[in-house]
């Protein structure tokens, strides 16, 4: 059976993400865009995570932890999370390795966490887009010992990708599928990058507000609507084909 899903979406806890991408806001527009499951990847936190879970919990439809990581080479890397504990430990090692940056929210934006009926719980401080010091290289070990699974965002991408960074795909980095955008053409991206064939990939969204959740189109065959099984999807490479 299919499920349709959307493993990237930025709430209010992203300096970048609308403050009405709150969680309650995004679960019910997740479901009325026809989503059955979603996750939360902010940038470089889960702290919003455990209200997305009620929010979706409470709209009828199932949320998973995620986070979107900024590697040393600022790569974005989609970390997909069994459950709320191994999102707390995420996010504890990878808060120790952000910068001390203060977030300046009159230029980047606020950054909220939030429970699941939309109160303003606390205000993050440190700026969560700055480049984290993990590298690309440790991601995907990272998230195998966390019991997730890493996964490159948006690599069609022109910045924040690992395609347009380090120019190319090394088997080295360890992952086992890739995530492209909606826009990706896959003929002429596969003829530049021809490293990355048979890789399965998905595709995301990556909305930052609420009208640019799209809707549903893409599915996948879980055999459950839970986080280890798209975990296992991922790893099988079980998702919407191969490029
Ligand atoms: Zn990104
Ligand atoms: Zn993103």
């Amino acid at each position: 059976m299919g499920y349709y899903f959307d493993f990237h979406l930025h709430s209010c806890l992203s300096p970048c993400g609308d403050n009405d991408m709150t969680p309650y806001n995004m679960a019910n527009m997740a479901a009325l865009a026809g989503y059955q499951i979603i996750a939360l990847s902010d940038h470089n936190t889960t702290k919003n995570c455990p209200a997305i879970i009620k929010a979706a919990e409470a709209a009828g439809i199932v949320a998973i932890p995620a986070m979107e990581l900024t590697t040393m080479e600022e790569v974005h890397v989609l970390c997909l999370l069994p459950d709320l504990t191994a999102a707390r430990e995420l996010d504890a090692i990878v808060y120790e390795h952000l910068p001390d940056i203060s977030n300046d929210p009159e230029i980047f934006g606020h950054q909220w966490v939030m429970d699941d009926a939309d109160n303003i719980l606390a205000e993050e401080a440190k700026l969560l887009t700055s480049a984290t010091s993990i590298g690309l290289y440790d991601v995907a070990a990272l998230l195998r010992s966390l019991g997730g699974i890493a996964i490159p965002a948006h690599i069609d991408r022109p910045s924040f990708s690992l395609i347009a960074n380090l120019g190319f795909y090394d088997e080295a980095m360890g992952f086992e599928a890739v995530e492209i955008t909606r826009q990706c053409d896959k003929k002429i991206f596969m003829s530049e990058h021809p490293e990355l064939k048979q890789m399965p990939y998905i595709i995301d969204s990556d909305a930052h507000d609420l009208i640019a959740i799209p809707d549903a189109r893409y599915s996948l065959a879980l055999s459950d609507l839970t986080a280890e099984a798209v975990i296992n999807a991922v790893a099988k490479g079980e998702l919407l084909g191969r490029l």
